[in-house]
């Protein structure tokens, strides 16, 4: 299959490979818009099968970042980034720094942050050798780790999904299943226990877990269970592509809000969840907040001011009433909550092309 005959492939921009054999490095940046502005969107590093499944990932991804961006009515277009590599144990200053001048040869028209895999200090490396790299700390315009705005986004989002698909105002007594208690599934953990909600925890990291169940009680599963556990609101927040026909068919959750990127394993399972009752927050309506933060870094660097943490908070707000109206709008209309979202996206990519 080619590049251009590949499902994931949705009228890129334009896609880049680079190597460089004296680090190791591969990677793959995808632009797959920059109508609304320059493409931006985290760097991930994962220990791929093949470079055709980092290539799919990155495609998906960065589209995925297009409609993030533009729901979230930042002036930024969507991309993406992925090295191929096993975090734990090929990562080096180095492939970072190299990772870094790839990013600078395309000349400010991708700008990339922290993703699954990738912390604050890789990309402080990669910032060295280019100036489109976000999401650092130590200067002004400096965001830092965009994962607690993404969390507080994504816990919002869990509230309003529950008012409208549960009719509850609070979360207390509800249980909610976490996928994944990495960097974003940590703090919306402990948000949800102080909000008073019940946990189950599902990861592949057994530290992680202890760490979580520790602070809030929560129940350990294995990760093949979460989609068994006793649950009113599911939460993926580890990879994407875990709803699916199977996994939908098991689990006892009424409401989907989680903070991964590309939950639905396909666009017709979230006709087919809207079919059977389910209520679900589009991933990147609900997960925005961390893109929102390093969108503030960004304009800090083009316009010399220091990152803006009020400006955030506004965004962020804006962002969880256009989660309300996607909602509100599903049940109005009789329609799928991601096709009301994708609509909203692309109706603002198109109204922004020149
Ligand atoms: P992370 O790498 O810190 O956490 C992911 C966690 O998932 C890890 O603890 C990992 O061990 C776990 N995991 C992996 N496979 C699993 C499995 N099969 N079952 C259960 N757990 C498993 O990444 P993160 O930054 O927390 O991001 C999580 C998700 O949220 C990703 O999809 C990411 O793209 C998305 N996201 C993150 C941000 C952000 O600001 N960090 C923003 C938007 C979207």
């Amino acid at each position: 299959m080619t590049l251009f005959d590949s499902p994931a492939f949705q009228a890129h921009e334009s896609v880049h490979a680079f190597s460089d054999e004296k680090t190791g490095l591969k990677a793959i940046i995808a632009v797959h818009s920059t109508a609304r502005g320059p493409a931006a969107g985290g760097c991930r590093m994962w220990d791929y099968a093949s470079a055709k499944e980092a290539l799919e990932d990155v495609l998906k991804l960065s589209r995925g970042m297009s409609y993030k961006n533009a729901v979230a009515d930042l002036e930024l277009g969507g991309g993406k980034a992925v090295i191929i590599g096993d975090s734990h144990t090929q990562k080096t200053p180095e492939l970072f720094e190299a990772f870094g001048r790839a990013v600078e040869s395309l000349g400010g028209r991708y700008w990339t942050a922290e993703d699954v895999g990738v912390s604050v200090a890789d990309i402080m490396h990669a910032g060295k050798t280019t100036q489109y790299a976000v999401g650092v700390e130590g200067r002004p315009s400096g965001s830092g780790d965009p994962s607690p705005i993404t969390a507080e986004g994504v816990f919002r989002g869990v509230k309003l999904a529950v008012r409208h698909g549960l009719g509850a105002e609070d979360l207390s007594g509800l249980t909610v299943a976490i996928q994944g208690v990495g960097h974003v599934g940590a703090i919306l953990a402990d948000k949800l226990h102080a909000a008073g909600a019940r946990l189950i925890v599902s990861d592949v990291d057994q530290e992680a877990l202890q760490r979580i169940a520790g602070r809030t009680g929560a129940r350990i599963v294995a990760p093949e269970s979460i989609y068994d556990a006793e649950a009113d609101v599911f939460a993926p927040c580890a990879l994407g592509g875990t709803i699916s026909v199977d996994s939908l068919a098991r689990l006892k959750a009424r409401v989907i809000a989680g903070g991964a990127n590309n939950q639905l394993a396909a666009p017709e399972v979230g006709r087919l969840l809207f079919e059977r009752g389910l209520t679900y927050a589009p991933d990147y309506v609900i997960n925005g907040g961390g893109i929102i933060n390093v969108a503030s870094e960004v304009h800090g660097i083009q316009h010399g001011h220091a990152h803006n943490p009020d400006w955030v908070e506004g965004k962020l707000s804006r962002l969880m009433e256009t989660l309300d109206e996607v909602l509100s709008r599903s049940k109005a209309e009789a329609r799928p909550t991601h096709e009301i979202a994708d609509e909203i996206a692309q109706a603002r990519i198109k109204a922004a092309r020149p």
